[in-house]
């Protein structure tokens, strides 16, 4: 079977032209592309919405030095330069965070785009300080898609061998049971029918969902944009399952077999490398947001399936080591940047464990990438925060609590939220060893997790929307703009 991958010269001379492209429109003005990633409910839609309030907003930012310096004269959202990607509704989405409901806004469902220009001050150095532009482009766009990369090396058998296997055990097992009995005594060299392609593919995507759900958390298993259509939800290039071995079914052309084998070869040729091609090798530096809280309290399945995906989500960077771009562009992203979010739900005391333990959880994504030249940084991060830290005495003890207003619904023991009220809450302590994520001998406590309401909003002192609180926003705007604002 002849194999279909990235390197194949097509596919260089395509990228050579799309990365061409960038390079001449950057010289009309500097351009800086960061894709922002990670599975769903990652947190990416809050993210890129508070990265860009914090800088059109002029954000506190004591870290980030252009901003704490003064330099940067303004910044203001512009005309994106992909007409056909959709623009990231960073308006709808602020007025949702902020209006009087303070809700969270709709999360990332497919790839979007959206641009700032920054005026800014060079530091004063030898040759005195100076004016320089920066077009900043922030792509959205799910991990889940991602995930696909490592099906360009496989053909149908394989894939279909290698996801029948792990659907058959563990935590998939139970959630996939519907679907492994459609394939009992299934005829699949009987001639293609769509209504039995269909409810086969059915079956799988409901098993996919009820996996990735909170309780069981597992999310590695492609293809992605099962979980995540965007825009094809429905149509036959997602209408496919695997299906056992059966060599006599694979060789007639009218059968079932066959007919999925052609749409599995079709969803490769037509979603997953066009995306990587013109999305994805495009991008500069990448941001990969992790909820590591959610992945530990769904246990240590969900943990070693998240270390998983990373593994797969920066397979990517294996692509292009070694072809004729790479001496051109190379290396074509050159910052990573791994982000636990969602830590305004822990104390302070422990963002540091925070940030050990994503980098337990990265470590082969990481090695993966610092392979592949890019610099790397780990960061816990809250990019809005909901909720403020309190002393609470109980039995002669102080514990270090949270507080903020639950959701509506939200429950704590006995007790069920309003979604007005406020609440304080202990979430207990991260391991002061990341080891113990990982390690079966050891009991890994479940951090007592409230879902809160965005922050109230707060008015600046000259009118308008005050900033948005965060945590260690500004480190990671430093990381991923710092050297480009000199
Ligand atoms: P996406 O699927 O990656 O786009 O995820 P979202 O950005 O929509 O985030 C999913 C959910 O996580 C939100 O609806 C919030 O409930 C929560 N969330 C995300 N970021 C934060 C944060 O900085 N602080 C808090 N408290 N919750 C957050």
């Amino acid at each position: 079977m002849a194999r279909d991958t990235l390197s194949d010269w097509t596919d260089t001379a395509r990228l050579a032209s799309a990365s061409l492209f960038d390079y001449l429109a950057s010289f009309s003005m500097p351009t800086l592309r960061i894709g922002v990633t990670g599975l769903s409910r990652a947190g990416k839609t809050v993210f890129i919405t508070a990265l860009v309030h914090a800088l059109v907003g002029g954000g506190r930012l004591p870290v980030f030095r252009a901003a704490a310096e003064g330099r940067i004269a303004r910044a203001r959202i512009v005309e994106q330069p992909d007409p056909n990607v959709a623009r990231f509704a960073y308006e709808d989405h602020l007025a949702t965070l902020t209006g009087p409901e303070r809700d969270w806004p709709q999360s990332t469902r497919q790839i979007s785009q959206i641009r700032i220009e920054i005026d800014y001050e060079r530091p004063a150095g030898w040759f005195g300080s100076g004016k320089g532009q920066l077009a900043l482009d922030i792509v959205d766009y799910p991990g889940e898609w991602l995930l696909d990369l490592p099906l360009l090396d496989v053909d149908y058998a394989a894939w279909s061998r290698q996801t029948l296997a792990s659907i058959g055990e563990g935590a998939r097992a139970v959630p996939f049971a519907p679907f492994r009995e459609r394939l009992v005594g299934l005829d699949a060299g009987a001639p293609a029918d769509e209504m039995v392609a269909r409810a086969l593919a059915e079956a799988f995507t409901a098993g996919l969902v009820t996996c990735r759900n909170a309780e069981i958390g597992l999310s590695s298993l492609p293809p992605g944009r099962f979980l995540m259509p965007g825009d094809l939800a429905g149509s036959p290039a997602l209408t496919f399952a695997p299906l056992p071995p059966d060599t006599a079914a694979e060789q007639r052309p009218t059968s079932l077999h066959a007919m999925m084998a052609r749409r599995f070869d079709f969803y490769k040729l037509h979603v997953v490398k066009p995306f990587f091609r013109e999305h994805f090798a495009r991008l500069d530096r990448q941001v990969v947001l992790v909820d590591v809280l959610s992945a530990i309290n769904a246990g240590r399945e969900a943990l070693g399936d998240l270390e998983l995906a990373l593994t797969d989500v920066l397979a990517a960077y294996r692509v292009g080591q070694n072809s004729i771009l790479s001496t051109l562009f190379a290396p074509r992203i050159d910052k990573v940047l791994f982000a636990a979010t969602k830590a305004d739900h822990i104390h302070h005391a422990n963002h540091d464990r925070l940030e050990a333990m994503l980098r337990l959880i990265t470590r082969r994504a990481l090695a993966r990438a610092q392979g592949a030249g890019s610099a790397l940084d780990v960061a816990a991060l809250a990019a809005v925060r909901a909720t403020r830290e309190v002393e609470v005495k109980r039995k002669g003890e102080t514990l270090d609590c949270i507080a903020g207003i639950p959701i509506k619904g939200e429950r704590l023991g006995a007790d069920v939220f309003d979604g007005v009220r406020e609440a304080a809450l202990y979430p207990g302590d991260l391991p002061d060893n990341p080891a113990v994520l990982f390690d079966p001998a050891r009991p890994l406590d479940p951090i007592r997790f409230l879902r809160f309401r965005p922050p109230v909003p707060q008015i600046a002192r000259e009118g308008g929307l005050a900033p948005l609180a965060h945590i260690r926003l500004d480190a990671v705007l430093e990381f991923l703009l710092g050297d480009k604002l000199n």
